[in-house]
């Protein structure tokens, strides 16, 4: 909805990119339109997410974390069950299916942690495709054995030194590729943010989170779920989770972001990457340094469309703190024997928050986004710390 073919959300998104830059990304589009509708390529898309992925995934009743919290009954659309162990692979595979139509035999991406790379490595394994990653110099050091990881899967990772060797610069090196070699070469990019066509794209693709956990609850509850809560970095996972949503007005959107990275909750319009929306700024505009303990959260732009959604009130956006998060990681870990992502862990702490709000015969959706098993190592180091301190 309220999309048009220059991929405006409302005032939202949009395509701010030098003319060689868009004509790449105007074919793009044009080849994702059509393909988007092809019934050949949605059975393959849907045969690879079953045979690979390991889709459908699972809606789980959450019966401890209900009772424990005293609130609406709880269920869990399992993402952590993914081959992989998130949503990112749901996306990835979409995007490499569309470069096989499109005659790339090369895909190269961009990664931040690590974990978009590591995800785009592996479909490239799988699918026979040449893929080289970008990742920043100080990334690639403070991520070492995911850059091991994506070798080991057979992907070239470039360290990027140029700028301040974060995220940022691994972009802008991955664009330039792009334009240099577009005849051979796709972008994978890794969330629901960038230029148009990407925020719809990954939004295509991601929705089929949603369009399974609406099946699953309608079968398992008899009813829609009164809210859907999911967790918001670039908005993948949460837009995946809101689509087949947006137009039931009785369901709830709910987003949840780390308050050391609140993009909804402080950002102001802005273009950033080359497109328009919520941008966390300093004093001066630029786009301000954040740090969350999830680092699949620690990005000062969110996808378009949600800055449309919490523009228009379809869509509610709450902060919740790295205390609060530590503890409902422990939460959902201890009741229901379900190690989540510290990035699932934000929409968990949400829920908790929020689940006076419900009532007991109110059925909420949680997405967990990825599992927690590449978070253990910190929590255990930030518990430690926080007992050493409390002394
Ligand atoms: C990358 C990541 C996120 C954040 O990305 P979105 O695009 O906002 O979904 C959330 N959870 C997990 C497990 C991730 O790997």
């Amino acid at each position: 909805m309220n999309t048009n073919q220059e991929g405006y959300f409302g005032t939202f998104g949009g395509s701010f990119v030098p003319p060689k830059l868009k004509e790449v990304l105007d074919n793009l589009a044009n080849e994702f339109e059509r393909y988007k509708e092809d019934p050949e390529f949605n059975q393959e898309f849907k045969e690879t997410l079953k045979e690979y992925v390991g889709r459908e995934n699972p809606l789980t009743y959450a019966s401890r974390l209900t009772k424990s919290l005293n609130g609406p009954k709880i269920y869990l659309k399992r993402e952590d069950l993914n081959h992989t162990g998130a949503h990112k692979i749901n996306n990835v595979v979409g995007q490499i299916l569309l470069a096989k139509r499109m005659g790339a035999h090369r895909i190269i991406a961009e990664t931040g942690a690590g974990q978009h790379g590591v995800a785009t490595a592996t479909a490239c394994a799988m699918f026979g495709m040449d893929c080289t990653i970008y990742m920043g110099k100080l990334d690639t050091e403070r991520q070492a054995l995911n850059v091991f990881r994506m070798e080991l899967l057979g992907a070239k990772v470039i360290p990027v030194e140029k700028g301040q060797g974060r995220l940022k610069d691994a972009v802008d090196v991955a664009l330039a590729d792009l334009v240099e070699n577009y005849e051979s070469t796709f972008y994978l990019l890794g969330s629901a943010v960038g230029p148009h066509p990407f925020p719809s794209m990954v939004k295509h693709f991601q929705s089929i989170i949603s369009e399974e956990s609406k099946k699953q609850i309608v079968e398992q509850e008899g009813k829609l779920p009164a809210a859907v809560i999911a967790v918001v970095g670039g908005g993948s996972n949460a837009i995946g989770s809101f689509a087949h949503y947006i137009e039931e007005p009785a369901v709830r959107l709910i987003g949840a972001e780390p308050e050391e990275a609140a993009t909804m909750a402080k950002g102001k319009p802005a273009e950033l990457h080359g497109f328009k929306t919520l941008v966390l700024q300093d004093e001066n505009g630029a786009p301000a340094p954040t740090y969350s303990i999830a680092a699949g959260l620690d990005y000062p732009g969110v996808g378009p469309e949600h800055s449309y959604l919490k523009e228009t009130g379809r869509a509610e956006y709450y902060t919740v703190s790295k205390e609060e998060v530590l503890e409902a990681f422990q939460l959902l870990s201890a009741k229901e024997g379900i190690i989540p992502a510290l990035e699932s862990a934000h929409a968990v702490a949400l829920a908790k928050k929020l689940a006076p709000q419900f009532s007991n015969e109110d059925a909420i959706i949680l997405t967990i986004s990825g599992r927690g098993d590449k978070d253990v190592a910190q929590v255990h180091d930030l518990l430690k710390d926080r007992k050493e301190k409390q002394g």
